[in-house]
């Protein structure tokens, strides 16, 4: 059996914050504001994730209420989704993510990304795919006040 799942996600971008980007500490003037490292990313591919196994959402599972995420590792937090997945059987199957944000380039970023995204979810690399794109200088992503993410996760289990 196979199922398929959506997540979106939003941070805000301040000065004083580190970016942390698919698990991968990115230099720029920015960082993403929020309670754990507020990495938008793997926020997204979690929310994606649960929502293949319909198993509600990332801040049921890791409420910002808790000071247990307060600066979480947000790894950590898709590695808790895997295992979540893992007592229904669930393995994943590929995950196809959107990084949306005006700068700075991501490109250079994307393997390290890869890299660290495919042992958390026990796939190979080339099952990972991460594009980035702008929004065209418009909105608050155009504004650099913030950037977005969307994902799209495959999961199965048994024949
Ligand atoms: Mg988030």
């Amino acid at each position: 059996m196979i199922r398929v799942g959506f997540g979106f996600d939003v941070h805000q971008l301040v000065e004083g914050r580190e970016l942390w980007l698919g698990g991968v500490l990115i230099p720029h003037s920015t960082g993403a504001l929020g309670h754990s490292d507020a990495d938008v990313l793997l926020h997204a591919l979690c929310d994606a994730l649960l929502g293949a196994a319909a198993l509600g959402d990332i801040g049921q599972h890791f409420p910002d209420t808790d000071s247990r995420w307060k600066g979480a590792d947000s790894k950590r937090l898709l590695e808790g989704v895997v295992q979540l997945l893992a007592q229904k059987d669930w393995t994943v199957g590929n995950v196809d993510c959107t990084l949306i944000l005006e700068r700075p380039k991501i490109m250079p970023y994307v393997p390290a990304m890869r890299q660290a995204i495919a042992p958390l979810l026990k796939v190979d690399v080339d099952a990972v795919s991460i594009k980035a794109t702008t929004s065209e200088k418009l909105g608050y992503i155009g504004r650099e006040e913030g950037v977005a993410a969307h994902a799209v996760a495959l999961i199965q289990r048994g024949a």
